[in-house]
């Protein structure tokens, strides 16, 4: 359920519905907009008495809430979210534009990665140190060493990295890494979740690979009910008949989600394809349809990458996209590509 207030309420009279609802069991989030503040009320709900709270001075409006994530919902926090980071921000407007490695391989690889894609415009550096890989015989990622030389990447650039994290176990050699990628494998690891949720920095969740958007948020849910709001989602492509592509992009992902929630929102179209030819063109769908961002793989030279060389993309590839990508973003928040 959730309670509108009208502007400036009686702060007397707040904090005695306040009091009374929490005498009730009910936890409370407040929600501060730019006109108003909203209270999301999470617990047995049902006993309440919407006229009754309907009726108070201070309340505009009282709604139930059927959809069972609550902190992902927008109707409870109708702004949208905004992640900043370092000198940059996920949401609000911004493309944000996550290039990278699959696989951390060697110092030299990804300083070479890591200066190309910031030439380029990249906003981060996304490089896997940990790599959840089908088969327990290929290249699992360089560990904590990759980790290292992913700051030392920063340090050279300035671009804020981007990791994924497999196990709790990993969280102490996460301290310094920018945003933590939660992989579409581990998106129902709820204990991991929750312990992300318990720590300070922005997690990004890839959308599992048959699941549905309400479970999807309700991963997101996790994270937040655990105390971190820095949620960004990132559909990666869900498992269709199709065998052609890696796996099938969902687009329709970024106006529903949109709608569900006011989390940013990233477009990941190389796990989607696996084809380096077909990313391109379902980069510019996804800035098209309203992404605020994309994380795409590059390699200094794909045909070795130690993982996913077929979908990545060499620098000069990637230059030639990101200058289209911003072409169009740039179209995209004029009024008549919003329109
Ligand atoms: C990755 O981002 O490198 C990765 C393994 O992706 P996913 O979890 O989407 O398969
Ligand atoms: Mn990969």
């Amino acid at each position: 359920m959730i309670v509108i207030l009208k502007p400036n309420p009686n702060l007397d009279q707040l904090e005695s519905l306040k009091n009374w609802l929490i005498g009730k069991g009910i936890q409370i989030h407040t929600s501060l907009g730019t006109t108003q503040m909203i209270l999301g009320l999470v617990g047995d709900t049902s006993t309440l008495d919407i006229d009754l709270i309907s009726a108070l001075d201070i309340v505009e409006d009282v709604k139930r809430i059927q959809e069972p994530y609550k902190n992902a919902n927008r109707k409870f926090h109708p702004e949208d979210t905004i992640i900043p980071i370092g000198n940059t921000q996920i949401g609000g407007g911004t493309l944000t534009i996550m290039a990278g490695p699959c696989s951390v391989e060697s110092e030299s690889q990804i300083i070479e990665v890591a200066k190309a894609v910031k030439a380029s415009g990249a906003t981060m550096l996304r490089g896997g140190a940990f790599k959840p890989r089908t088969s327990p015989y290929a290249f699992q990622g360089m560990g904590a060493e990759g980790i290292e030389l992913l700051k030392l990447a920063r340090a050279e650039t300035g671009l804020p990295i981007v990791s994924e994290i497999m196990d709790a176990a990993q969280l102490p050699l996460f301290d310094d890494v920018d945003v933590i990628q939660v992989g579409a494998r581990n998106m129902q690891n709820f204990n991991l979740l929750k312990i992300l949720g318990a720590q300070p920095k922005p997690v990004m969740i890839k959308r599992g690979l048959s699941s549905t958007y309400e479970e999807w948020l309700m991963s997101a849910e996790y994270v937040m009910a655990s105390g971190n709001e820095q949620v960004i989602l990132c559909e990666r492509g869900i498992r269709t008949f199709e065998t052609y592509t890696r796996n099938t992009l969902d687009l329709a992902a970024i106006p529903v989600l949109r709608h569900l929630t006011h989390l940013p929102i990233i477009i990941d179209p190389s796990h989607a394809t696996g084809r380096y030819a077909l990313v391109a063109p379902l980069a510019m769908g996804a800035v098209a349809t309203g992404c605020d961002g994309l994380l795409i793989e590059v390699h200094n030279d794909p045909a070795h990458a130690l993982s996913d060389g077929p979908q990545s993309l060499n620098p000069e590839a990637f230059d030639k996209l990101n200058r289209r990508i911003l072409a169009l973003h740039a179209f995209m928040s004029t009024g008549e590509g919003r329109a």
